[in-house]
């Protein structure tokens, strides 16, 4: 059986281990290509958008692939809307692996918002010191409050991070400990954390260590998702091939 698994996450890295091997199975795990030096999977993989849905059905035909695993970050909201309508154009089997959210637990200081220039407001207009936990793509909307200190930690150096006029630049891949995260949030006098609603214990600790410091969090919330066979569980993934 030929599987395409959408990637770029702990969890499609996770499901790729277990596959590895298996007899009968003959998998590909594609990255969109963001990170520059990804960790080399061990199963064969591939790099780079497919050109939209129409770009996905081409490849998919082409590449006689049986059945699609979207197991993409719960907010590539894109990839998982084109998989959804590509696959279901051609009848093809699509099953998401995706990673339960956080949810706001007793000591939590969350204030939920829907975009990112949402979070930019929740910050305020005095100046504080902030945690920036967002990826790299969309430093530049923190440049609207740029009376605050941004610590900014991405996996790779980000282009717009000079478009932030204070800041400090952490450059680390997770996972992050809780105890690391403690002391980082307190060493840097962390007011407040920024974070999407990405859930999963890989980055999950500074979430528990700004519950511990009583730190408030803005918190992204997730991108609708798309209506289709899901689970946060590789087990369940590997019933459903
Ligand atoms: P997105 O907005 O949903 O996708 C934008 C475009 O990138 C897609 O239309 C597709 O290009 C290409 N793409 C995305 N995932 C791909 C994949 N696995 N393989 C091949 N092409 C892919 O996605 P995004 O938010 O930019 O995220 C890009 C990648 O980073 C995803 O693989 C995601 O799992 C990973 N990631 C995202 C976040 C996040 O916060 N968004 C965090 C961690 C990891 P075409 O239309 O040309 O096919």
């Amino acid at each position: 059986m030929r599987l395409l698994i959408l990637g770029g996450t702990t969890e499609a890295s996770a499901l790729a281990r277990r596959i590895a091997g298996m007899p009968g199975l003959d998998p590909m795990l594609s990255f969109a290509g963001r990170t520059r030096s990804p960790a080399v999977p061990p199963i064969p993989f591939r790099v780079g958008g497919f050109g939209g849905i129409a770009g996905l059905k081409t490849y998919l035909i082409e590449a006689k692939v049986d059945a699609v695993i979207d197991a993409t970050h719960p907010f590539a909201a894109l990839m998982s809307r084109n998989a959804a309508a590509a696959c279901r154009d051609l009848g093809l089997p699509l099953a998401r692996l995706i990673r339960p959210a956080w949810s706001k637990q007793e000591g939590d200081r969350w204030t939920g918002v829907a975009t990112m220039e949402a979070a930019v407001r929740a910050l305020g207009e005095s100046p504080r010191r902030v945690f920036l936990t967002i990826g790299g793509l969309q430093l530049a909307v923190f440049a609207a409050a740029p009376q605050h200190h941004y610590i900014v930690r991405t996996i790779d150096p980000p282009d717009a991070i000079g478009s932030l006029p204070s800041h400090r630049l952490i450059l680390a891949r997770g996972p992050f400990s809780v105890t690391d995260e403690i002391s980082l949030m307190s060493e840097e006098g962390i007011q407040v954390l920024v974070s999407k609603n990405s859930g999963g214990a890989a980055v999950g600790g500074k979430i528990t260590a700004a519950r511990t410091l009583g730190i408030e969090v803005v918190m992204i919330e997730r991108p609708p998702t798309v209506d289709m066979q899901s689970s946060g569980s590789v087990n369940a993934i590997l019933a459903w091939i």
